[in-house]
């Protein structure tokens, strides 16, 4: 028995920190939605009780620091499952660009294996579990467009923002999300976004609105870090994005355009310098 999962990329349309906790973590409230540019799981039963993991992608972990690994492991002791599982990630989305990527593949496993193994966990359930690895996890179990609050992990589902383009690029360097974190200071913070300004604008369909309000907190301190992330917002914007904002904390830049004919040149404009560069849709 075989099962196929999609894992896809999650951008933030803002994201603001609130307070830094008592427990280390941040409060924060965002936007998160997903895109179409995904990983592709595949999860075979093996009659031993053992995980294995393989990826085309030679960069990423394939022992029990995976995200999968451990998403595969806590389904079958949360389960009780003796039986093992051969995952297979076909990585496509950047590792460590902001974009959730193993958050994601952890999601597409805990919702693989409840099929494969014909387990019954509602979305609840799996998103609890899914909580103890990793914030964004339980958002990534239904994808949908929704506002996240606490660490990230109390959603509140909203409508899906209009159908655009989405044109994602990272630049050739590895951005660490606790390091970012680290840095910032939730007290300093000079200009929060307003979350209600992009969530009316999501509701209500007005794209330019949406795009003006666009907003992450964490740009304070990668951009500060990181001038080519700066460079690459301004290139963005300059070759006519209609927003333009970092997602998560770095490195990626995503930019939103609604008219397909802009979508090639800013494609093109932005190889130029930088090797990955995505045009993809808004996942509706
Ligand atoms: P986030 O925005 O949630 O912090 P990210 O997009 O910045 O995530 P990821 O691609 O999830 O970053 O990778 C973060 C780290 O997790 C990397 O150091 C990577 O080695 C490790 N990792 C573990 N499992 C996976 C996986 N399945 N896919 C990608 N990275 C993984």
């Amino acid at each position: 028995m075989k099962v196929f999962e999609k894992a896809p990329a999650k951008i933030n349309l803002s994201l603001d920190v609130l307070s830094k906790r008592e427990d280390g973590y941040h409060d924060v409230e965002m936007i998160m939605t997903m895109v179409d540019l995904a990983d592709r799981i595949e999860m075979q039963e093996l009659p031993r009780d053992t995980i294995i993991i393989s990826s085309q992608a030679g960069y990423i972990p394939l022992d029990e620091k995976n995200l999968a690994f451990q998403a595969a492991k806590l389904i079958k002791d949360y389960c009780g499952v003796k039986k093992g599982v051969y995952i297979h990630l076909d990585k496509k989305i950047p590792v460590a660009a902001g974009l959730a990527g193993g958050s994601s593949d952890a999601a597409a496993t805990l919702r693989g294996l409840n099929r494969l193994w014909g387990l019954g966990l509602g979305t609840t359930e799996l998103q609890k579990l899914g909580e103890k690895l990793g914030s964004d996890v339980p958002f990534c179990i239904t994808g949908e467009t929704a506002i996240a609050r606490g660490r990230g992990e109390i959603l509140e589902p909203i409508v899906n923002p209009i159908q655009c383009w989405v044109i994602l690029a990272k630049p050739p360097i590895n951005v660490s999300t606790a390091e970012v974190y680290g840095k910032l200071d939730a007290s300093k913070i000079v200009s929060h976004p307003s979350t209600q300004r992009v969530a009316d604008a999501i509701r209500y369909k007005q794209f330019d609105e949406l795009c003006q309000g666009l907003g992450n907190v964490l740009e304070e301190v990668t951009l500060d870090l990181y001038p080519e992330v700066r460079h690459l917002k301004e290139c963005m914007q300059r070759l006519g994005a209609d927003g333009v904002l970092m997602s998560g904390s770095g490195p990626t830049v995503f930019g939103l355009v609604s008219k397909e004919s802009k979508v090639a040149r800013i494609y093109n404009g932005l190889r130029g310098f930088c090797k990955d560069v995505y045009a993809v849709r808004m996942l509706t």
